[in-house]
C-alpha cells in the first residue's frame, strides 16, 4: 500500500501544525483509493483537546465530517486521521497505535500521519523528513508506508478547489486560525509550481 499526499491537504496540516507549534494538533485526512494507493486530498479538523505531548480530536468530528461531506456532494471520504509531534520525532505512540486501530477497525485501509512542524518552521521547505504515514499490520507492527506528493494538473484544481470548500471545517473554537491563511497557503503551492525538495513527486 503506497499514499499519495496532495497539496491542499498537505498545506492545511503544515498549516493546522503551525497554529499551534507547542500544542499536539489533529484533524482528520479526506480522499479516495486508487488502485493500491490512499490519495490524501484534503484535510479538516474540528473540536480537540491538546497539550505538548497529547491529543483527542472529539469524537464527533468524524460524524460532522462524513455529513459534510455527503451533504456538499463531495466524491471523498474520510481515509484516516493526521496529528502532530511538536519537535518530538515520528512515530506512533502507544495511544496512537491504539487510535489507529480504531480507524482501521472502520475503514481498513485508514493511515495515520504524523507530522513535526518544528521541521518545516526553519527551512519553509517540505521534505521527507517533515512527516511519515503509518499504519497496523495484521501482526500489531507499525508499518511506515511510502509517500509520492503532488498529482497531474487535473487532480490538483480540484483537490485544490475541494479543499477550499471545506475550509469552514477548520473554523472549531479548538484554535483561532485566519480563514485567508489556507486560501493564501494553496495558492502559494500553485504559485511556485509545487516546487518541493527532498520529496518524491509523480503524475
Ligand atoms: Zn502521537
Amino acid at each position: 500500500m503506497r499514499v499519495r499526499l496532495l497539496p491542499p491537504a498537505m498545506a492545511k496540516i503544515i498549516n493546522h501544525s503551525l497554529s499551534n507549534p507547542k500544542v499536539e494538533v489533529a484533524g482528520l485526512l479526506i480522499g479516495v483509493e486508487d488502485g493500491g494507493v490512499v490519495e490524501i486530498w484534503d484535510a479538516v479538523t474540528g473540536t480537540q483537546t491538546g497539550s505538548s505531548g497529547f491529543v483527542v480530536l472529539s469524537e464527533e468530528v468524524m460524524a460532522k465530517v462524513a455529513e459534510f461531506l455527503h451533504d456538499n456532494k463531495i466524491p471523498l471520504y474520510i481515509v484516516g486521521w493526521y496529528h502532530s509531534h511538536p519537535s518530538l520525532g515520528l512515530f506512533l505512540s502507544p495511544i496512537d497505535i491504539r487510535t489507529q486501530i480504531t480507524y482501521q477497525a472502520l475503514y481498513p485501509n485508514a493511515v495515520a500521519l504524523v507530522i513535526d512542524p518544528s521541521r518545516y518552521t526553519g527551512s519553509k521547505r517540505i521534505s521527507d523528513s517533515l512527516f511519515k504515514v503509518f499504519r497496523i499490520g495484521a501482526n500489531g507492527e507499525v508499518i511506515e508506508l511510502p509517500v509520492t506528493f503532488g498529482a497531474g494538473t487535473r487532480k490538483l484544481l480540484e483537490s485544490t478547489l475541494i479543499g477550499l470548500t471545506t475550509t469552514s471545517l477548520f473554523q472549531s473554537e479548538a484554535y483561532n486560525m485566519p480563514t485567508s491563511k489556507p486560501f493564501k497557503i494553496i495558492s502559494n503551492f500553485l504559485l511556485y509550481g509545487l516546487r518541493t525538495e527532498g520529496v518524491k513527486r509523480d503524475e
